[in-house]
């Protein structure tokens, strides 16, 4: 079966993205997520990176 649209929640908008290897493994790239946004699709492997705030201590 093959898996694609993965989501994967992060608090940073700075991440990497390797597809996790496998089928879907590619080169790591970088992505941003830009301010006003909350989200960005990886364009090699489809996995959708969400930003959620980090909670105040
Ligand atoms: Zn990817």
């Amino acid at each position: 079966m093959k898996k694609q649209g993965d989501t994967i929640v992060v608090n940073v908008r700075h991440v990497s993205c390797d597809g996790g290897g496998g089928e879907l493994g590619h080169p790591k790239v970088y992505l941003d997520i830009k301010e006003g946004t909350d989200e960005i699709l990886c364009p090699y492997c489809s996995r959708h990176f969400v930003f959620e705030t980090p909670e105040d201590e």
